[in-house]
């Protein structure tokens, strides 16, 4: 709330030379929600020079900013331009956070895909890369996120994993302890763009929240929804389970923000402040 508070009071300062300046932190897997009031229509937000996408409600620009998890700490600027000209600037730098290890023991031929798993498995990105390359134009929602679970967390967002000692990978969704058949209810208003079987994660649906920022439900024994519905939060959205690959039945929960995943937890927090849930 506090930034929130001094990014309106820096707006209030700026003068028409100097364009409004504030710094933020975020850390790697992590998003910052950004606000502020600009008076002019042709505003255009690039981050690290990239352009980034924003919802608008008259004067007021709301846009969520993330680090991927596999950041180099680099700072960098969010600039909303007006032409040619900077009208605002957020100096963001980016401090480091430590994701817990866990060490598993898995059959190698787990680890190592069969020819034909792995094509499954290419095909299927090819798939996912169109469904999150294209997402609605304005925010679906005007409430926080919540958990889609109130079950225990059996793993963190960011846990690195060591896999009989050798193969590393991060595991960059939530995991809640979930029987077959336990409801999993949506995060957030948004429409549905995926419901289908896949190789890793099994039954799951996808949610186009708008604006590049997806959430995704895995391992699902059943979803309850087809493709193009509207759903509102909490509405349910199919059954947990243990499809695909997966060492017994929980709900995996992932949000991807401007093609990263990102801590959950972190944008129930940041759309808390804002939602004043
Ligand atoms: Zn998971």
């Amino acid at each position: 709330m506090k930034k929130f508070m001094l990014l309106l009071f820096f707006v209030g300062c700026a003068s028409a030379n100097n364009p409004i300046q504030k710094e933020m932190v975020i850390k790697p897997g992590e998003v910052r929600w950004l606000e502020l009031e600009l008076a002019s229509n042709n505003i255009k937000l690039f981050c690290r020079n990239q352009p980034v996408k924003f919802h608008r409600e008259g004067k007021k620009i709301q846009a969520v900013i993330m680090e991927s998890y596999f950041s180099d700490l680099t700072p960098f600027n969010c600039d909303f331009n007006q032409g040619k000209k900077t009208v605002a600037r957020i100096l963001f730098k980016v401090v480091n956070r430590e994701y817990k290890a866990e060490k598993l023991k898995v059959d190698p031929k787990k680890i190592k895909l069969s020819p034909v798993d792995q094509a499954r498995a290419d095909s299927e990105q090819v798939v996912l890369n169109k469904i999150y390359s294209s997402s609605l134009d304005r925010f679906q929602f005007s409430t926080s996120f919540k958990e889609p679970m109130t079950s225990l967390v059996t793993s963190l967002y960011g846990t690195k994993r060591v896999y009989n000692r050798q193969k590393k990978s991060q595991h960059l969704g939530i995991d809640y302890r979930a029987a077959i058949g336990d409801q999993v209810p949506a995060t957030n208003a948004g429409k549905v763009v995926y419901a289908g079987d896949l190789f890793y994660t099994g039954w799951t649906v996808i949610i186009d929240h708008g604006l590049d920022i997806f959430s995704v439900y895995g391992h699902l024994s059943k979803p309850l929804v087809s493709e193009g519905k509207f759903v509102a939060r909490g509405e349910l959205i199919g059954l947990s389970g243990n499809t695909g690959r997966t060492s017994g039945p929980h709900l995996h929960w992932g949000m991807k923000v401007q093609g990263q995943y990102i801590d959950g937890f972190v944008l129930i927090d940041e759309t808390k402040k804002i939602f004043k849930e």
